[in-house]
């Protein structure tokens, strides 16, 4: 591993004025955050991830969670993934959000990773993180490895020529369908960014997999005001029970009234290059009977785009099986 200088700033003023010195905001940046370091520090030993300077922000005041003035949530950016699932108001009013986050990793992984962390946690695709192979996202112009290989997991939406990893984050799929928000300090002052223009599909530069510019700390997230009445699910299939990453998962916050779809918000993980929200399942539940059949038409809908890559062809009918049983569940919980 690289040697490195390690800061703590005081305060976020000074923590983004320290990452503003590299060039780039993520892949290769010379300076970077470390929150809970399960994603950097484990790239680092791999040396996928090479910074010189480690900027420490678990000492800045952004680990609460707090009702907002319009009855919606505000999560910091370092609250801890368990606090956050096990927050009573997570798991009252965002039970999908509690869900996903305890599907993925494990407890002691969940007690580090943290809410700004987990939506910029990087692929799990072998070659990413194997210097020894090529890989356009570590290092742009040398190939993707995965389209000739190994690619079971990787996605079947929003792939390119130059990239086909999938995004593997539980976490941000309930949060793309509780429409969250994601707000940022940089360097010219603060923005908020829906989830949906936070991620970025990889087209031909897939090493840029966020719309973060150099400098840019992630304070906190908020959430919408929950639903009255919503049903919320998220279910997520693996190859093994737990401490696994999704092949497919389903976010899915319904409202059913008078036995019809209502109100819908879907997203998928596990399939997508990014988290992936589905107006095109949610535009085909609305107003119908919430049955299986139309829960099937919905997941038809949502994989219609699906491009299978040499082995991977499985996730698609799989997607739209676990798509369609998380919709039942809502309905029926
Ligand atoms: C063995 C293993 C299994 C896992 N299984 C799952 C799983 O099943 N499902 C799942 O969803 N996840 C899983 N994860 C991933 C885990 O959720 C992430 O590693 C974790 O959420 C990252 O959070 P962190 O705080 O540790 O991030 P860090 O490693 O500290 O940081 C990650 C990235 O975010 C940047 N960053 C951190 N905070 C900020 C900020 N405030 N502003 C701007 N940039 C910031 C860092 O610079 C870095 O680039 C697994 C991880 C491991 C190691
Ligand atoms: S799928 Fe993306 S991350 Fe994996 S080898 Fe290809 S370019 Fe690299």
């Amino acid at each position: 591993m690289k040697t490195f200088e390690f800061l703590r700033p005081a305060n976020p003023a000074a923590a983004v004025a320290a990452a503003a010195q590299a060039k780039t905001a993520q892949q290769g940046a010379e300076v970077r955050f470390v929150a809970g370091g399960t994603t950097l520090i484990d790239l680092m030993k791999l040396n996928v991830e090479t910074p010189g300077r480690l900027v420490d922000i678990n000492r800045l005041p952004l680990d609460k969670i707090e009702t907002t003035r319009d009855g919606g949530l505000k999560i910091g950016a370092t609250v801890r993934n368990s606090d956050l699932a096990r927050h009573p108001t997570v798991q009252r009013d965002y039970a999908v959000l509690s869900q996903a986050i305890l599907a993925g990793a494990s407890a002691q992984l969940r007690n580090m990773a943290t809410t700004a962390g987990n939506l910029l946690q990087r692929t799990r695709c072998m070659y990413f993180r194997d210097t020894a192979m090529p890989c356009n996202k570590r290092d742009p112009g040398t190939g993707c490895s995965a389209i000739t290989g190994s690619n079971r997991s990787l996605a079947v939406l929003g792939t390119s020529e130059s990239c086909i990893a999938t995004n593997p984050s539980d976490m941000c799929v309930a949060m793309a369908a509780l429409e969250a928000t994601i707000h940022v300090q940089g360097s010219k002052g603060p923005r908020a960014i829906p989830i949906g223009e936070f991620h970025l599909l990889p087209g031909n530069t897939p090493q840029r997999e966020t719309v973060l510019e150099p400098g840019d700390l992630i304070t906190h997230v908020t959430l919408p005001a929950p639903v009255a009445g919503s049903k919320q699910v998220y279910l997520k299939l693996r190859d093994r029970a737990s401490y696994e990453f999704a092949l497919a998962s389903a976010a899915v916050v319904v409202t059913i009234a008078g036995g019809n779809v209502t109100r819908a918000r879907v997203a998928l993980g596990g399939v997508g290059t990014k988290p992936w929200r589905s107006p095109e399942a949610e535009a085909t539940l609305i107003g119908q009977p919430a049955n299986e059949a139309n829960f099937r038409k919905a997941a038809e809908a949502a994989l219609h785009d699906a491009k299978p890559q040499t082995e991977n062809a499985f996730k698609i009918e799989l997607a739209k099986r676990c798509l369609t049983h998380a919709l039942q569940m809502a309905a029926t919980a």
